[in-house]
């Protein structure tokens, strides 16, 4: 459903990504693990074209969003990244709408389908992140978990085939991480395909069906759970795995 390769980029002349190659199967979860700075978001956000890559190729479900270091037009870029969601370390909720609103704001201006529908699927999503008692209360009053969960349910609006997460619960307190690592953990049991960049190891041990190493701009190794944290191959994912 995602096919990576050779993908490069640079901000001026630090390269960020060095050739990474990688495919997501549907239905999979993919952790990514690595140190700070080895280019896990960057990779990210050139899946959903906050990023524009340098080369290499980005295919989802089976379109190229850029082949060969050559973008796709821009209707054709639109309409290939609206199959993925993505849900940031930072929540970025807006501040002057209600929960609801969060929600409902952009498929109420892609005016696709009745305000009531969309009343029905913000308050089912809500429903399902345990918040529909929130729907009317403005993000401030909320806790950064469940600022986090309104976040997945907004992402969740536009029915997305592929959903993208950022280091979800770094900028929460450790008590307030399992509520969102379970909500993540419940997508992943109705096999919704993605891919989690994550600090948190337990988790990618239990949650992902494959868990990549990236480091210095590369993917180092990859492999099942039971693979890299059991019986990891290089010294550097050893290091990396007993500092963390
Ligand atoms: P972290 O775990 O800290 O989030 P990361 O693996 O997500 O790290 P990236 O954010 O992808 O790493 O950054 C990779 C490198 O690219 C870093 O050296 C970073 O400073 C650099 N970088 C990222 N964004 C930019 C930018 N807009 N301009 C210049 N350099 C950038
Ligand atoms: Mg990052």
């Amino acid at each position: 459903i995602i096919e990576v390769q050779q993908l490069r980029k640079s901000f001026g002349s630090l390269e960020v990504l060095k050739q990474v190659t990688f495919n997501v199967n549907p239905g999979e979860a993919v952790a990514v693990i690595g140190p700070s700075g080895s280019g896990k978001s960057t990779m990210l956000r050139s899946l959903v074209h906050l990023e524009e890559v340098n080369g290499g190729s980005i295919i989802i479900q089976g379109k190229p969003l850029v082949w060969d270091g050559k973008y796709a037009g821009g209707a054709e870029v639109k309409q290939i990244t609206a199959a993925m969601g993505m849900v940031f370390q930072h929540f970025n909720l807006f501040p002057h709408l209600t929960v609801r609103g969060n929600l409902e704001l952009a498929p109420r201006t892609l005016k696709r389908e009745s305000v009531k529908a969309i009343t029905a699927r913000s308050m089912d999503l809500l429903r399902k992140v345990g918040l529909e008692d929130k729907a009317e209360v403005y993000p401030s009053l909320l806790s950064g978990g469940q600022k986090q969960r309104v976040a997945i349910a907004r992402a969740l609006m536009l029915n997305p085939d592929i959903l993208l997460f950022d280091e979800p619960t770094s900028a929460l307190d450790p008590e307030l991480t399992g509520e969102v690592l379970r909500v993540i953990r419940q997508l992943a049991e109705e096999n919704m395909t993605m891919i989690v960049v994550t600090h948190e190891m337990n988790f990618a041990r239990d949650v992902a069906d494959r868990v990549i190493f990236m480091d210095n701009g590369e993917i180092a190794e990859s492999g099942t759970p039971e693979q890299l944290f059991g019986n990891p191959q290089l010294a550097r994912t050893r290091a990396f795995l007993q500092r963390e």
